[in-house]
This record gives structure tokens, C-alpha cells and sequence, in this order.
């Protein structure tokens, strides 16, 4: 619709652009003439673009997508290869072989002559970006609350008001253009806190959504409101539904906090815990659990904000796994993030992006933030002569917390988070002869300090491509827009929510 593109600009304006079919209310008074202007701009804009997107994702359009997608070889040539995986080790200039989904080899020179080649020349080819904690169908609300605090407005807004109308179709479509874009910023792997379960199709639409994408996901069955909610008894006859082959790119968890009830529903279905909201003022409880011998191995715990030495301790010494969402928790008043904390403690977090409706999804975000934070706080203490400070993070270490650190987190380490032989082929190919970073002089600092979403040119989960230079692969993304922008207007129209396209 006419909003959406606008806010979507020039650079990738929408396909199918149905301003009649879709429009709701445009807004009155002055900011409707801008809004009128802009949209038409955005028409032109859409036309151009649209027609160099679909020649390159669709199958015979390029042969040479063509060519990938007929092949149980896939040979990636001549890129820069940072593995993640201090065995393989990193390389100038190497390729990376996929066979049947699988990461075969990775060395400088392989000889696979039947192998559809990818070139790898200026390209650097890191594992795809791991995001260990999003609530996924929020996504028809991105960027609503702009300028919101966790407490009150997030609570109010979102949690309650918005959340509570959503209905099955919603679910879906905002968890499916969810993972799409973050199929498409390079995120290979996602958990999916989906706390919209209202009834038992709200939960079915959600994991549909999720297979429907593609993605490596995890998903985190999570509370709900209202009569028809089941949670979390409702685990059992997801479990046996969708979840009975460990050879798919689904998994489930419990979306949890820090409750013994749940903690043993979560063990009798044989899932982990992803515990959200941790940090100071639910350390009473962790202590409690810890105490009543609840606390396994693989639980995660989410956000960790301003936690004290004691809970950090907790948390490593059962195993526990970390996910920091760092932006978020600074734009909106989580606390603290807990990267030193994490640190200190020698737990090594993962990284998540939390919601759309205030701060980007992307991994790049993820890292520079993380980064520069964790900097300026040490570089702080050292101003004022503190003595045997812990080191500062480099850029190594975040694109760690990135990749294999969120495999870790999410019990994926067998599968993903690294360019490891046996390893399904979860990878993205970044372009690195952009002019926003090149010349090349140090890979981890590009990918970490100076890339973006502009430099993910193509993004393989499991050896499928998904996206490919430049565009996804094998999506409608007409349709996908006037079924996202519906649903938002429904949800907005349902919750009597106004629209502030210019707050
Ligand atoms: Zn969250």
C-alpha cells in the first residue's frame, strides 16, 4: 500500500505496487500532499526496481540460480572464508564446497568439476547470522513504537492492547515477513519467542510461517490471552505435530520465565527453557530454581540486564546460554546490558534483536552495537585508572557472539554457526568490493565495523539459496506486502490504535 512504499523508499520499493487495492485512510491535512507526492515517486521507483528483482530470482530468468538449485554440488570460489571454527581457521582465499545441503570442504583449490559455481571473487563468506531471540509476528507493527519505552508504552501498546486482537492470519503473516527479512539482512537461524499463542491456531499459524520461510528457526512456544489459550499444556500435541523428525530446520522450546511450573513442562516435553526478562529483579527466583535443582544445561536466558556476580554464576555453573539484546535494551530501559557481566563470568552471549517495532533486526546492528558498548564502558574505567581491566572486545569476538555463539545458545551447534565439514551449509556470500567498504583491509572489522544489509548478496540455509544476488529466493513479494499491509491495518483497525506516520 501507498504508506508502505513510501516508507520503504526508493532503493527497494515494493513489488506489485496496489495502492487501490490495499490503501486505508491516507493521512489528513498538510502531511497528505507530501504523502501523495511520495507515493507516486515511489510508483516509478517501484516499476524500475521490480523489474531487475525478478529477473534475478526467478528460475530461468537466471540460469545460473537455475544451475544452483539443480545441483547436489555447490562450489563457492575464490572467497575470503572466515570459518568461525578455529580447526578450519580462516583464508584469503579459499572455496567452500556444499554437497547435498552440507558443508563438504573448505581449502584453497577444491577440483569439483560437476559442481555449479559460485563466484567468490571480493566476496567474503562468513556462516549466516544467528538471532536467538525475536517475537517474530510483531512484525506487521515494525516501527510503531519509535520512540517507546519497555515500561509503560511497550507493555501497554504492544503486549497488551495490539497483541490482543491478532488473530491466526496475523500470526502468519507477520512471523512469515519476519523471517523473510531477516532471510534477507543474512540471518540464517532465528528463535522465535511467539507470544501470540491466544488459541491453538494462533501457535499452528505461526509454525507454519516458519517452514513456510525456509529459515533454520526455533520455535518458542509462548503465553497467550484469552479463553482459548493452552499454554503451555498445548506443547505436548505441537511436539507431536510438527516437531517428531530431528532432520528438519524446526525445533521447539519453551517461551518461559523463571516459574517451576513451566520449567517442568518445558522438561517433560524435552525442550529447553528461553527465559525472558531476566535481570535483577527476577534474581530471587533464578536463585530459587537453581536451589530446587531446576535449572539444566541448554536453558537460555534472555536479556540478563544489571544481573549480579551471584546470578552470573548461576547461570554458568548449570550450563546456562545468554542472548543480549543490546540495542533494545539501551533505546528502550531494559538496564544495562549485560555484556560485561557475561564476560566476567567467562559466558560467552549470543546476540538477538528482540522487536521490530522499535529497532532494526539486522545482525550488523547487533554487532557494532554490542562492540561499541562494551568499549566505551571499559574504555571508561580505564580513563579513570582502574587497575587489571578485562580486555576489550574485538571484532572477532562479536562476529562469534554472532554465528557459532548463537548456535551454541540454541542447542544448533551440531548443525549450524560455522563453516565445519558436516556442518549444514548455512552461509551468506557478502560483498565486500562495495564502495561502502572497500578497499578490503581486515575481513572481520568489514563484516562487524563497516558492512550492511546492502553487502548480503547471497545467503544459502542448509544449501538452498534463499537469497541470491541481491533478491530472495522463491517469494511472492507482491503478495507477501498486501497481506502484511492488510493484516496491519486490520490489527491496527481491531485494537483502535491510530497511526502516527510522522511521529
Ligand atoms: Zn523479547
Amino acid at each position: 500500500m501507498c504508506v508502505q512504499c513510501d516508507g520503504f523508499g526508493k532503493q527497494s520499493a515494493p513489488t506489485g505496487f496496489v495502492c487501490a487495492a490495499t490503501a486505508s485512510p491516507a493521512p489528513a491535512g498538510p502531511s497528505r500532499r507530501r504523502f501523495l507526492k511520495a507515493s507516486a515517486t515511489a510508483v516509478a521507483a517501484c516499476a524500475a526496481t521490480q523489474a531487475g528483482r525478478v529477473a534475478a530470482q526467478t528460475p530461468g530468468v537466471d540460469g545460473e540460480l537455475t544451475r544452483l538449485q539443480g545441483q547436489r554440488r555447490i562450489l563457492i570460489k575464490g572467497g575470503i572464508v572466515l570459518s568461525m571454527d578455529k580447526q578450519v581457521g580462516d583464508f584469503a582465499n579459499a572455496d567452500v564446497l556444499i554437497e547435498d545441503g552440507k558443508i563438504r570442504e573448505v581449502r584453497p583449490n577444491i577440483a569439483a568439476s560437476d559442481a555449479a559455481i559460485v563466484d567468490g571473487t571480493n566476496r567474503i563468506v562468513t556462516p549466516g547470522f544467528i538471532d536467538t531471540h525475536h517475537h517474530c509476528y510483531q512484525a506487521l507493527l515494525r516501527n510503531i513504537l519509535g520512540n517507546g519505552l519497555l515500561d509503560p508504552d511497550y507493555g501497554r501498546d504492544i503486549a497488551d492492547r495490539l497483541t490482543a486482537v491478532y488473530n491466526p492470519d496475523d500470526v502468519y503473516w507477520g512471523t512469515y515477513v519476519s523471517t523473510l527479512g531477516m532471510l534477507d539482512m543474512g540471518t540464517t537461524t532465528a528463535l522465535d519467542i511467539s507470544q501470540v499463542c491466544h488459541s491453538p491456531e494462533h501457535s499452528d499459524e505461526g509454525v507454519r510461517a516458519l517452514k513456510d520461510s525456509g529459515m533454520r528457526a526455533v520455535y518458542a512456544y509462548s503465553r497467550g490471552a484469552g479463553p482459548k489459550a493452552m499454554y503451555p499444556q498445548d506443547i505436548g500435541r505441537l511436539q507431536k505435530t510438527y516437531f517428531n523428525s530431528k532432520d528438519q530446520l524446526l525445533t521447539l522450546a519453551l517461551g518461559s520465565g523463571l516459574n517451576k511450573d513451566l520449567f517442568t513442562a518445558a522438561r517433560n516435553a524435552g525442550v529447553f527453557t528461553a527465559n525472558h526478562g531476566v535481570n535483577h529483579r527476577t534474581e530471587k527466583a533464578l536463585a530459587d530454581l537453581n536451589a530446587a535443582g531446576l535449572l539444566r544445561p541448554g536453558d537460555e536466558y534472555i536479556h540478563c540486564t544489571q544481573l549480579s556476580a551471584d546470578s552470573w554464576k548461576i547461570i554458568r555453573d548449570s550450563g546456562g546460554k545468554v542472548s543480549l539484546s543490546v540495542p533494545i535494551e539501551m533505546a528502550m530501559g531494559h538496564g544495562m546490558p549485560g555484556i560485561q557481566g557475561a564476560l566476567d563470568a567467562g559466558v560467552r552471549p549470543s546476540l538477538s534483536s528482540d522487536v521490530d517495532v522499535t529497532m532494526a533486526q539486522d545482525p550488523f546492528t547487533l554487532m557494532r552495537h554490542t562492540f561499541n558498548l562494551q568499549r566505551l564502558l571499559l574504555l571508561q574505567r580505564m580513563q579513570k585508572n582502574e587497575p587489571n581491566l578485562p580486555p576489550l572486545l574485538t571484532t572477532r569476538d562479536v562476529l562469534e557472539f554472532a554465528t557459532i555463539e548463537g548456535a551454541r545458545c540454541l542447542g544448533l551447534e551440531a548443525k549450524t554457526g560455522s563453516l565445519t565439514p558436516g556442518k549444514d551449509a548455512d552461509l551468506v556470500v557478502l560483498q565486500a568490493d562495495r564502495l561502502n567498504v572497500w578497499p578490503l583491509n581486515n575481513a572481520t572489522s568489514c563484516v562487524v565495523n563497516l558492512m550492511g544489509t546492502s553487502n548480503v548478496e547471497s545467503v544459502f540455509v542448509a544449501g538452498k539459496a534463499k537469497k541470491w544476488k541481491g533478491a530472495l529466493v522463491g517469494v511472492d513479494e507482491a503478495r507477501v506486502r498486501k497481506m502484511v499491509a492488510d493484516g496491519r491495518d486490520g490489527v491496527l483497525k481491531r485494537a483502535n490504535f491510530p497511526m502516527n506516520l510522522f511521529g
